[in-house]
């Protein structure tokens, strides 16, 4: 299937309350980046501009601003071009060039390994991003969603790796951000290429069922609304929907793969303006048509673990057919589907946020009303039951008191607050710090005792002839791993 070609004017269409002064920054990022990709293709042919601009129309439609929008246009640029983040810097100030440089070393970080150690290196990566700022990890998102739509032009090796990425790390976080949209169309482009034989018998199951069910649902519709409105109900929306291919193989299989047991297959969505509202219509469509026993759930009184807010109901509808109703106000349907994004677009507190995004400025995170906040603390507890050392690391305070650093080939090293050189030189071995003679940080010769920061590339130049290390170093090292390799060498050698 040739790709579809879109212009930054499709993007300038879906940006949120659109001024002419994101115009302008959105119009400059673009420019800044076409000219970069000059004469660059991707793997199916087409300029490689389509690509940042496909990312950043994902960003666009999931509600997010036009500095996290440019910082998706030029995601690409210090990596695979010859302008540098500092011109990007120049440029765009701080700000952007800090989510481009995140977006860069997030994609540095090898992805390899065994199922599991896959899983946690990807989510301790992720974690070192939001720790820093959310919005680089919904680029990266943005960024995968557009390269698993064009999986088909790279080699079939390749295809099977990225797909199990996406299915096991990039779909589950998501999630876990509530962004329901991109999850769902990445679990079913993965489907797509790691299962093809389940995903085509479940994709013509959908088509079947679709084009019968689609008629009984439009009338369904049209009965619930009349009655709706009757008892005065401000319906804001009332739509059909239909499952996702890959939520729908699960279900499948847990009922025998047999699509007669599966009641929410095509479903009605309806949407009002308030909570009480919600309650209303739950009522009215209860009185209408007789619901099912055990089918009623109320994810507004409880929500989900990651926010969702919904009435779920399955009714006797007309002709006494099984029919899943979803009631929900405006802004939870948009939660659903654009997940923290849509804190943009509903937060008046826009300080508060920039406090959670920004850890570095030393203050407190507002908890209050923002769900997901917590949410991330819960996920990180989950995480760390699979590995005791992570585990230990998320007991100091996951958020405060750790730094993260990467080896030129893109290992993690997580090193306490205020940890040096020497100290990531005896967590990558104590070979390497023994030999230690010098530390380059993001390409620049340092002093052994600079102080390392979150997301630092290090490399830590060894002699061969070198194998004692420095009495000096005790001075200055905060490891107790780097402080009893020094001991030990120095008291080997009759130093200490
Ligand atoms: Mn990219």
């Amino acid at each position: 299937m040739p790709e579809k070609r879109i212009t930054i004017e499709d993007i300038l269409k879906s940006v949120h309350k659109l001024d002419a002064k994101k115009e302008a920054l959105i119009r400059s990022a673009y420019e800044v980046a076409l000219k970069a990709h000059t004469g660059q293709k991707r793997k199916s042919g087409v300029e490689y501009i389509q690509h940042p601009l496909h990312t950043a129309l994902n960003l666009a439609k999931i509600g997010l601003g036009s500095h996290t929008i440019s910082a998706g246009l030029l995601h690409d640029v210090p990596e695979d071009t010859e302008t540098t983040l500092e011109e990007i810097e120049k440029k765009f100030g701080k700000e952007i060039a800090t989510l481009v440089d995140g977006v860069t070393k997030l994609g540095k970080i090898k992805l390899r390994g065994t199922k599991e150690e896959l899983y946690l290196e990807n989510l301790r990566k992720m974690f070192l991003a939001m720790a820093s700022d959310i919005r680089v990890v919904l680029i990266k998102l943005a960024d995968r969603l557009h390269n698993m739509e064009t999986l088909s032009h790279v080699p079939p090796e390749k295809q099977q790796r990225i797909a199990m990425e996406t299915l096991e790390v990039f779909a589950p976080i998501a999630n876990r951000l509530g962004i329901g949209e991109i999850k769902a169309r990445l679990e079913d482009l993965s489907f797509k290429y790691l299962d093809p034989e389940n995903y085509e018998e479940v994709s013509k199951l959908v088509k079947e069922q679709y084009s019968q069910r689609k008629k009984y649902v439009d009338k369904a519709i049209s009965e619930l609304k009349k009655e709706l409105l009757r008892e005065g109900i401000d319906v804001i929306d009332i739509y059909g929907r239909t499952k996702h291919t890959y939520s729908l193989f699960q279900k499948l299989k847990r009922h025998d793969m047999d699509i007669n047991k599966i009641y929410d297959l095509v479903g009605v969505r309806i949407v009002v303006p308030e909570v009480v509202n919600c309650y209303e219509t739950l009522g009215i469509v209860h009185k209408k048509y007789r619901p099912l026993v055990g089918r009623i759930k109320d994810y507004i009184s409880l929500p989900k673990p990651n926010g969702y807010q919904s009435i779920h109901t399955t009714i006797f509808g007309p002709e006494g057919k099984f029919l899943e109703v979803q009631i929900r106000t405006k802004k939870m349907d948009d939660e659903a589907e654009f997940g923290i994004a849509a804190h943009w677009i509903y937060s008046e507190k826009k300080q508060a946020l920039k406090d959670i995004f920004f850890r570095n400025k030393k203050t407190v995170i507002p908890e209050k009303d923002i769900a997901w906040v917590r949410q991330l603390r819960e996920w990180q507890n989950e995480l760390g039951k699979d590995d005791q050392e992570f585990m230990e690391s998320l007991k100091i305070d996951f958020f405060k008191n750790h730094i993260f650093a990467f080896t030129p080939s893109g290992d993690i090293i997580d090193l306490p607050e205020e940890a040096n050189t020497i100290d990531f030189a005896y967590r990558v071995h104590s070979e390497v710090g023994n030999r230690a003679t010098g530390a380059k940080v993001n390409g620049k010769m340092v002093p052994l005792d600079y102080k390392i920061r979150n997301g630092d590339v290090i490399e830590i130049l060894t002699s061969r002839d070198h194998k004692t290390p420095s009495r000096d170093w005790l001075r200055f090292v905060r490891t107790s791993n780097a402080k009893s390799h020094i001991r030990r060498m120095l008291k080997k050698k009759g130093l200490l």
